[in-house]
């Protein structure tokens, strides 16, 4: 099953998660933490085709505001904390989360990308 990659598309979200290869599911996508790589390292894609724009920031700010501000409305509204450590708390969940949800969030656009083959529009074919 998993040797033909042709007639069984790997899961988007399986490869979000992992932050994999779009074709092959393999290589990995990033250096570090969100820096796009040149090619894949196990099948030589290139990922200069790649243009997930502004997407995974939007996706990332609609749920993270949501969680965020909802979480931190929670605690101080349960446990009465200080305003200030509510704050401070919810700052740094925030760059954590949004790190981490960026990264899943990109690979996942990407992998639908490719496997969508959606590109800017043209004009004329060929061109
Ligand atoms: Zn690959």
């Amino acid at each position: 099953m998993t040797s033909d990659h042709e007639k069984q598309p790997l899961s988007p979200i399986e490869l979000g998660l992992k932050a994999r290869c779009p074709r092959c599911g393999k290589g990995p996508l990033f250096q570090q933490v969100l820096n796009m790589r040149d090619r894949c390292t196990s099948c030589g894609l290139d990922y200069k085709f790649i243009d997930t724009g502004d997407g995974p920031a939007v996706f990332a700010i609609f749920i993270l505001g949501f969680v965020v501000l909802g979480g931190a409305l929670w605690v101080q509204l349960t446990y009465d904390t200080p305003l200030l450590l509510t704050v401070l708390l919810s700052g740094i969940v925030t760059l954590i989360l949004a790190l981490g949800l960026l990264r899943f969030l990109k690979a996942v656009l990407i992998a639908l990308q490719y496997r969508n083959k959606a590109e800017e529009g043209r004009l004329a074919k060929g061109e």
